[in-house]
């Protein structure tokens, strides 16, 4: 079922000038699943060209027929949902009903944002002087370069490539090499919704060899990358070097704050689902449990029984409801974590050990004790770990949680509208939820601050983000 990918570059599918091509690996059975064709400056050199290209037809068609195509685009995707969902299960890990919902998910971004490309409206301001008109005109910004991670194979792409072809932009997508074959076949929808050649443009190969190519290069207008906060801050200095607009989507260390008069069970659940979904693999995935004393061991005893209640498989599997690692080399990175953590007094309460020795699988965690001076307690974990600590005072709380220099996501689970009210004001993050799982929605902003970057890739800041303001004044 998982064929070789190739690159695609305006507007067909190729292998790489060099012939050269990178393996994909099912992170499930360590097995060797296919290959994804490996770009270098010659294929790179082919989709500048092409992006130019593309954008000067993108640009001139209109917003309404723009939006046609890209509608045309999501009806394609939610139609192959049973098709492209196992190819990303298969290359990534996750169980195949949370590819399916990625899927399904990502058709409906596309149809906000077609809907939305109608309304990128600029404005007319009213002159000092008879006769004369100031008119705020929005304008794409130019061809873009996107760089992807493998966490979600098709929606981390899907979002940017909507916020530039909203805007009227065209774009290269730097894909991941991990998980090329889901999002090669979503790019096929593009190609048969009838976006014109060059617009959508997709390469694999090395990471940094590709970036340090295209963000300097003059055809590149706009740079937009998710992945890690070190990465993220090396590639923003070269964009930054180059005068070129810049989105970040960086890492995060989402505090979950749980007062003592929240409703645990919903809690629990909640939290639950949302630290496991992906292995724990997500920005935005709930890791700092921060609970007030008076609840915290009831807190931590219902989040280890969802924890020990999780399938954990092949995704491709049914019954599972957690997949392995997407790559080999987090599998150690969580031992080493709960190891320091363990040495410097945390518990175990559930989970701490790899599974097996075939696949890249992890027992959902849970640590409690956990205390700042633990590793796990400062660097993204972006793995099945819960961190569980107890606090006294809303203070203490609010000030473990903005303590770390990520600022992406946070929760909170409290009945006093009082308590919630101060945190939407006190808590240093892109996107605060109290009392549900409410991030993430297409007409919602979705971004980070301080060190888990800027920008936004929700709402209408995502498609602002690829667009130019001009003014033009005229007199009689
Ligand atoms: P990594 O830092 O090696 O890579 C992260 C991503 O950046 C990958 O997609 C990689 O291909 C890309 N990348 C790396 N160097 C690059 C370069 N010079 N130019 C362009 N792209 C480059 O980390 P990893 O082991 O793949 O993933 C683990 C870490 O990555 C996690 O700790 C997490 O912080 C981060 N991550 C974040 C997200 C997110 O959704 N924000 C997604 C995936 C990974």
């Amino acid at each position: 079922m998982y064929s070789d990918v190739h690159l695609f570059i305006n507007g067909a599918w190729t292998p790489a000038a060099s012939g050269k091509t990178l393996p994909v690996v099912n992170p499930a059975t360590g097995e060797t699943i296919g290959a994804v064709a490996h770009a270098e400056t010659v294929d790179l050199d082919r989709a500048l060209a092409a992006a130019e290209q593309g954008f000067h037809v993108w640009r001139r068609m209109s917003a309404y027929d723009r939006s046609k195509i890209m509608r045309k685009a999501a009806e394609l995707l939610r139609s192959r949902v049973d098709t492209i969902a196992p190819l990303m299960t298969q290359e990534q890990g996750k169980p195949l009903a949370e590819a399916k919902v990625e899927t399904a998910f990502s058709a409906d971004i596309i149809e906000w944002f077609a809907e939305e490309a109608r309304r990128a409206y600029g404005r007319v301001v009213p002159s000092r002087v008879e006769g004369t008109t100031q008119m705020v005109l929005k304008e794409p910004v130019g061809p873009v370069a996107a760089f992807t991670p493998w966490n979600f194979p098709i929606n981390q792409a899907n979002r940017k490539i909507c916020g530039a072809l909203a805007a009227g932009c065209s774009i290269i997508v730097k894909g991941p090499e991990e998980t090329p074959g889901s999002l090669a076949a979503y790019v096929q929808c593009w190609a048969e919704a009838g976006v014109p050649a060059g617009v959508v443009n997709l390469v694999y190969g090395v990471p940094a060899e590709i970036s340090s190519y295209l963000i300097p290069h003059p055809v590149i207008r706009k740079i937009s990358f998710t992945g890690s906060t070190p990465v993220g801050k090396h590639l923003a200095a070269m964009a930054g070097a180059h005068m070129k607009r810049v989105t970040m989507e960086l890492g995060g260390h989402a505090p979950s704050m749980i007062f003592d008069d929240a409703d645990l069970d919903r809690a629990a659940s909640i939290l639950a689902a949302n630290k496991f979904r992906n292995a724990g693999q997500v920005c935005v995935a709930p890791t700092r449990f921060l609970v007030q004393a008076s609840v915290h061991d009831a807190m931590v005893d219902k989040f280890v029984a969802k924890a020990e209640a999780l399938v954990v498989g092949n995704g491709m599997e049914p019954g599972t409801t957690m997949g392995p690692l997407a790559n080999a080399r987090r599998v150690p990175a969580m031992e080493a974590l709960i190891a320091d953590a363990v040495a410097k007094g945390a518990e175990i309460r559930t989970g701490g050990k790899r599974i097996g020795n075939v696949g890249n699988f992890f027992e959902p965690t849970v640590l409690t004790g956990v205390t700042p001076e633990m590793r796990v307690m400062n660097e993204e974990p972006f793995g099945p770990l819960a961190l569980f600590s107890r606090y006294d005072t809303f203070d203490e709380i609010v000030t473990e949680a903005n303590r770390l220099e990520y600022g992406l996501a946070a929760y909170a689970y409290t009945s006093s509208h009082k308590t919630a009210t101060l945190l939407g004001s006190r808590v240093e993050v892109g996107m605060l939820s109290i009392n549900h799982h409410g991030i993430a929605l297409p007409e919602v902003p979705f971004g980070g601050v301080k060190d888990s970057g800027y920008g936004s890739e929700g709402g209408t800041e995502a498609i602002e983000a690829y667009l130019n303001t001009k003014l033009v004044t005229q007199a009689i």
